[in-house]
């Protein structure tokens, strides 16, 4: 003989519920089978809404009643098209009853938990006598018998406590005589002792069906749900979550007291003592594997074997010196609440005893806090006991596994990842028995939490980033489009899993949580909603997603000056953006200090030499011990290809212009031209260097002719080129006559850092410089005479761009 157990999705339509019968009519076949039933999905919730209506003398009670009986009328019609007014009319009789109830409710303006455990057993009561009564409509040997009459509880309603002696009886009793092969019974409800209508809590079918297969000694339990087994956590909050095929009962009843709704906590303890076997099945999916909870042994690869959550948690913390000396603290506190009847969820007790925290369901806390303050009253009053502190807005997550107690640093493991992504933990209490880790966070923050232990401990193999890029000129899109190439092979070789999941321009922007599709980025970007500054931070914050990468391939202030605001929420950022990097010395050095303290890295490689591994290689060097002496170096890619083109044949506008059309200057080409850029750039060397220094602070020879320098506008300054042509064709003769090429050379040498044009002879290494490249020397006390010389592309779209993107697989690798 086999228990099955259908949920409420499973019952919760005409089709589903021919599954259902298509199912039992398979099992029936060759055995008796028993089959539990929910009430059809979410009539429970409804019938407790028309009850809290009717109470709150809301007349909008009727309409909830009307919806109950539509739907039930409606599945009853779709699975009976004929032959359906016996069903009908039982059905209608009994929904008249639930009316008068309501009506009832509404009146006297009370809804008890006596009242309430009646109003909701119409759910299970309807649900079974229908399928029942449609599967003998298909010619099959069914029949339901009212589980009221079978299981036997005490008064405590709502929640009630089974009389197993009683109850087992009265099951074997019916068991031993009934004649059909399928019996349907309602889950959930049950009667008092003195024939009160009580039910065993919410999603109590499933323990039902336990007591029903313990009270039989069944071989196997099957809870057939909408979902193909235990998981890992919880699939509507982790896609990456997949089902456990075996767990024992320990730690299933582990993860269902933390939350993991697929089963009802109590279900497993009838069947425990049995050895019977608890098997999980997808009525959507009936072929697949699902989970077998049983007592086997089973080794697995991961010491963790889920994660759960449960919602709504208030956090109620008692502290003071003098509970210590307090005789019998502790029993007090406990009993207070178990008088009213208030569930502890998490205890947590410091060892010096001098405080204690409790996370209870947070409907309970006034209830809790008032009954603590009264119990200790005098405490209280002679200041040896602080009054309690309650927080609300919490939820609780936990790891589960028999075998962690056999692992270390499983809780390191957990709170360092949760750091890492700025997931403040409010309490942390570990079970005696090690099988399970819990920590109260945030509610705001579960989802993020989960995913990322689901990471930490399921999907080690690969690590999701999430970058939030704004700004897809001419770098950015080179960068979206090389994301979009590289992706499968990050994915396959690096195990990154490497997700856009917000995309701006100064126009629009757009956000997908499970990463964008980037087939047609720039449609959906154009048909994104308005793009602002503001905005794109805070959807970026509200999506909470774990390893969340700010990318800035602006060059505006603005957006600089939000880097510490993305830190602060520890998401990182990878800029090519030189304006924070290069502005006052105390907003540089504050956001390194929040990108250590949120744990939120800050890289910028891409602001000097663009591709070139500059900064990286300066970091090194320091992180290692070595010391700069002096930098000397060509860091305009812009200026190396104006003065490698300029010459006597040509105009030194066009060369310009040019310069601009191939997108080797900024938008505006006198912060090129100016030195301005290239003083950004070895100011941020010596930085990196160690050195304090603002951009005052370094010496710049202009080249510009006087009125250029005074141009106001773009339009003006390009005017100034044409008429000082003879000023920029001065400047290449005097070189021409030395013999020397023009190079814009940046120095820092003992503390002073320089920019100008120079005059370079041959032989020196920036005479050959092509094209738009940069060189970098770096002088160091390991490297004194011969520098450590970095040299190649240091402008362009795409290696600018794929700097970008090597500081973002970093990340990765981290
Ligand atoms: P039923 O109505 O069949 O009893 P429930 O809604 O009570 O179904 O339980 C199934 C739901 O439990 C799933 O749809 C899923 O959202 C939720 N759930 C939470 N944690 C887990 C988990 N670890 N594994 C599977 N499901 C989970
Ligand atoms: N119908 C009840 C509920 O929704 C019991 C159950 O489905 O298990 O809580
Ligand atoms: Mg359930």
């Amino acid at each position: 003989m086999k228990v099955l157990k259908f949920g409420g999705t499973s019952v919760g339509s005409s089709k589903n519920i021919s599954n259902v019968i298509s199912i039992l009519e398979n099992y029936g076949k060759n055995d008796a089978v028993i089959c539990v039933v929910s009430a059809v999905g979410g009539i429970t919730d409804k019938l407790l809404l028309a009850g809290k209506q009717a109470q709150d003398k809301d007349r909008a009670f009727l309409d909830t009643f009307e919806g109950i009986k539509e739907r039930h009328f409606n599945i009853i019609k779709e699975l009976n098209p004929s032959n359906n007014d016996s069903i009908l009319s039982y059905v209608e009789e009994n929904l008249e009853a639930l009316k008068s109830l309501l009506e009832g409710i509404y009146l006297i303006n009370e809804l008890s938990p006596k009242t309430s455990d009646k109003l909701v057993s119409f759910g299970e009561l309807l649900s079974s006598f229908i399928i029942a009564e449609t599967m003998k409509n298909r010619g099959l040997s069914a029949d339901r018998k009212n589980s009221q009459e079978l299981v036997i509880t005490n008064s405590n309603f709502t929640k009630a406590e089974v009389d197993y002696s009683i109850t087992n009886q009265n099951i074997r009793d019916y068991f031993k005589s009934a004649k059909q092969n399928i019996t349907i019974l309602p889950g959930f409800i049950s009667k008092s002792r003195i024939g009160e209508i009580t039910t065993l809590g919410r999603g109590g079918s499933d323990f039902t069906a336990a007591i029903v297969a313990a009270a039989l000694h069944v071989e196997q339990l099957e809870i057939w749900t909408d979902v193909s087994g235990m998981f890992t956590t919880n699939p509507k909050l982790v896609k990456q979550a997949y089902p456990i095929d075996k767990i024992s009962y320990q730690e299933a009843m582990e993860l269902s007291h933390f939350g993991a709704k697929v089963l009802y906590p109590p279900t497993v303890q009838p069947v425990l003592s049995l050895d019977i076997p608890i098997h999980i099945k997808n009525t959507l999916e009936p072929d697949a594997v699902g989970t077998v909870i049983s007592n086997e042994y089973i080794k697995s690869s991961s010491p963790v074997k889920g994660i759960s959550n449960i919602s709504n948690i208030a956090l109620l913390t008692l502290e003071g010196t003098g509970m210590v000396g307090i005789p019998g603290f502790s029993k007090r506190l406990f009993e207070t609440l178990s008088q009213e009847k208030i569930n502890v969820i998490m205890i947590t007790q410091a060892s010096s005893e001098h405080s204690i925290c409790l996370g209870i369901d947070d409907k309970e806390a006034g209830n809790a806090k008032a009954a603590i303050d009264v119990a200790f009253e005098n405490e209280i009053a002679l200041g040896k006991i602080e009054p309690i502190i309650i927080e609300t807005g919490l939820s609780i997550i936990a790891l589960v596994g028999d075998n962690m107690k056999n692992h270390q640093g499983i809780s390191g493991k957990m709170f360092s990842s949760l750091g890492r992504n700025n997931i403040n933990i409010r309490a942390i209490a570990q079970g005696a028995s090690e099988k399970n880790i819990t920590a109260v966070i945030d509610e705001k923050d579960v989802k993020k939490a989960l995913n990322t232990l689901h990471e930490q401990f399921f999907e080690t193999k690969t690590k999701q980033l999430n970058v939030f890029i704004t700004g897809v000129g001419n770098v950015g899109e080179r960068l979206v489009e090389q994301i979009k190439q590289q992706k499968k092979y990050l994915k396959d070789n690096l195990k990154i899993n490497l997700r856009v999941a917000g995309l701006s321009n100064s126009r629009t922007m757009i956000f997908d949580e499970s990463g964008l599709d980037l087939k047609d980025w720039k449609t959906q970007l154009a048909n994104g909603e308005k793009a602002s500054l503001q905005g794109f931070f805070e959807n970026t914050k509200a999506l909470n997603l774990r390893n969340s990468i700010f990318v800035d391939v602006t060059a505006n202030k603005d957006i600089a000056d939000l880097y510490a605001q993305y830190l602060r929420e520890s998401i990182a950022i990878v800029a090519c953006n030189k304006i924070a990097c290069s502005s006052d010395y105390n907003n540089y050095k504050e956001l390194k200090r929040l990108s250590l303290k949120y744990n939120a890295p800050f890289l910028f490689e891409t602001n000097v030499g663009a591709g070139l591994p500059v900064i990286d290689t300066l970091s090194n060097l320091i992180a290692s011990g070595d010391k700069v002496n002096s930098i000397q170096a060509v860091l305009s890619g812009s200026l190396n290809y104006v003065f490698n083109n300029f010459n006597d044949s040509t105009k030194f506008y066009d060369v310009v212009k040019q310069a601009g059309a191939e997108g080797y200057t900024e938008p505006d080409p006198r912060i090129d031209l100016s030195g301005v850029d290239v003083a950004r750039k070895i100011l941020i060397l010596a930085r990196e260097s160690g050195i304090e220094m603002n951009l005052e602070d370094i010496e710049n020879t202009s080249f510009l002719s006087e009125s250029g320098l005074k141009s106001d506008t773009v339009d003006d300054f390009y005017e100034t080129l044409i008429s000082d042509e003879a000023h920029y064709q001065s400047l290449y003769a005097s070189a021409k006559a030395n013999n020397c090429q023009l190079k814009y050379v940046a120095k820092f040498d003992n503390g002073k850092a320089s920019v100008s044009l120079q005059e370079i002879p041959e032989g020196h290494p920036f005479y050959n410089l092509e094209g738009s490249d940069n060189i970098v020397m770096f002088y160091t006390e390991r490297y004194p005479k011969q520098p450590m010389i970095i040299k190649g592309a240091g402008a362009g779209a795409d290696v600018t761009a794929s700097g970008l993107f090597a500081d973002i697989i970093r990340l990765g690798n981290d």
